[in-house]
């Protein structure tokens, strides 16, 4: 069983966009919106922040209080939107429930659409015409293309059908020519399922979920799900060590998939960036 380095390849994407950076005319501007103090949300967007300063990006990290209105969080995004030095936006969810989230994604400029959840790059990616792409998939087809995983006429079975990572998954396999089965929390016979995929991508956010027999022998097997056990531990929604048995090529959790959302959403940036020019 091999391992597939998402640190590692993540490192070598930014390494890769910050030597892009230096040969531009301005740098890359990422603005993330954060509303109230959500202690996970407060370092995801520490983390994105980071990220923008390791590779040269213009940051700009805008904290609004919790009791902000619909009408002030759509302004705020209508002042981005207009922002020249702004490339890409994201507002960091969940937002608190008197906001609608729907309304909020379909405010930002599709053209600064970072996240890849504007409806209308939604419909691009489900036309195989994708613009800007939802971070984790793509984060995952570049895993798989890296690690040399040729996904044409392969039977590839999503575990998850949310919208930020199980549908568009499905999206960009079929856009890859697999032939793809989603699955949700009310498909029967999931054990069988998954012992006729040749590749399996998880994202339920239940802990170790997916047991290791129910993987077919040579199977890749890619964990989107970060799970914090009562101990502190991180795990994903697979079963890693009884996995490990039949998998030919495995993420790890941590250091798989997590590590790609966020030098995606850069790479995502920097495509924003050359689309606006
Ligand atoms: P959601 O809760 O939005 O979606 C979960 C999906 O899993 C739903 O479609 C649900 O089905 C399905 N599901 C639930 N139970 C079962 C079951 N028993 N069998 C099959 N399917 C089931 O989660 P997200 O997609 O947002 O996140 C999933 C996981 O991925 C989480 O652990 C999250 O932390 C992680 N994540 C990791 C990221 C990364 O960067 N690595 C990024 C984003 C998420 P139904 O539609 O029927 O409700």
């Amino acid at each position: 069983m091999n391992i597939i380095d998402g640190k590692k390849i993540a490192q070598n994407l930014r390494n890769d966009i910050a030597k892009q950076v230096k040969s531009l005319d301005r740098a890359p501007g990422l603005a993330v919106i954060l509303v109230g103090d959500d202690p996970a949300s407060s370092v995801y967007v520490r983390n994105k922040d980071n990220a923008c300063k390791e590779v040269g990006f213009y940051s700009e990290k805008i904290n609004k209080p919790a009791d902000i209105t619909q009408q002030q969080l759509l302004d705020e995004i209508q002042r981005l939107n207009n922002d020249d030095k702004i490339d890409g936006i994201l507002v960091q969810l969940p937002l608190p429930s008197h906001l609608d989230a729907n309304l909020v994604i379909e405010m930002i400029s599709p053209e600064k659409d970072v996240d890849g959840f504007h409806s209308e790059n939604v419909g691009k990616l489900m036309q195989n015409k994708p613009y800007l792409r939802p971070c984790t998939p793509k984060g995952v087809m570049t895993l798989l293309a890296i690690t040399g995983i040729d996904l044409v006429g392969k039977n590839c079975v999503v575990v998850g059908a949310s919208n930020i990572v199980g549908r568009p998954m499905a999206m960009e396999l079929l856009n890859a020519r697999a032939t793809v089965t989603i699955c949700n929390s009310k498909t029967t016979n999931l054990s069988g399922k998954l012992q006729q995929a040749d590749v399996v991508v998880v994202a339920v956010g239940i802990p170790k979920m997916i047991q290791g027999d129910w993987i077919k022998p040579g199977a890749v097997v890619i964990d989107v799900g970060i799970n914090r056990l009562k101990t502190g531990k991180l795990v994903g929604d697979v079963d890693f060590d009884a996995a490990t048995q039949n998998a030919s090529w495995m993420t790890p959790v941590p250091g798989g998939v997590g590590p790609m959302t966020i030098a995606t959403l850069l790479e995502n940036t920097l495509t924003a960036y050359q689309n606006r020019k």
